[in-house]
């Protein structure tokens, strides 16, 4: 019989539009880049600003808050890495400054997850990565 296998949950692979928004995680800080042309956050990050195609932005830390845009409770296990976790909630997170995140709610059970529930970020360290996940405010 083959001894049991701990199976890890995937940890992201930062990219080079992506290194800096890892790299603030480890500090446990949320940093988006922010236009220099038109003043606003965009994310996933990219080379240039979503809204008015810039290529002048800065990488700015922002607020740890936001509400919850929407939400899906996973009930299956779709990565074994998972499988203790479910059910668990993945949601889009719309920060204060306006970008949206997806990631988990954690710290709470999915039934008291609602939209438009206020969210505060909270870092998941995992594999030697440092995961922006979101939990609810009281
Ligand atoms: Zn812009």
């Amino acid at each position: 019989m083959a001894e049991a296998q701990q199976i890890h949950k995937p940890v992201p692979r930062p990219s080079p539009e992506s290194a800096s928004f890892w790299d603030g995680a480890k500090e446990k800080k949320l940093l988006l880049p922010r236009c220099e042309n038109c003043g606003r956050f965009w994310f996933p990050p990219s080379q240039r600003c979503r809204h008015c195609l810039s290529a002048d932005f800065t990488w700015r830390e922002v607020s740890v808050e936001g509400r919850i845009y929407s939400f899906v409770v996973y009930h299956r296990v779709y990565h074994p890495g998972f499988e203790a976790d479910v059910p668990y909630v993945v949601a889009i997170v719309e920060l204060d400054e306006g970008p949206r995140l997806l990631a988990n709610i954690v710290g709470s059970l999915p039934g008291d997850v609602r939209c438009d529930a206020r969210v505060h970020v909270v870092f998941e360290e995992r594999d030697g990565a440092t995961i922006p996940q979101f939990a609810l405010s009281r």
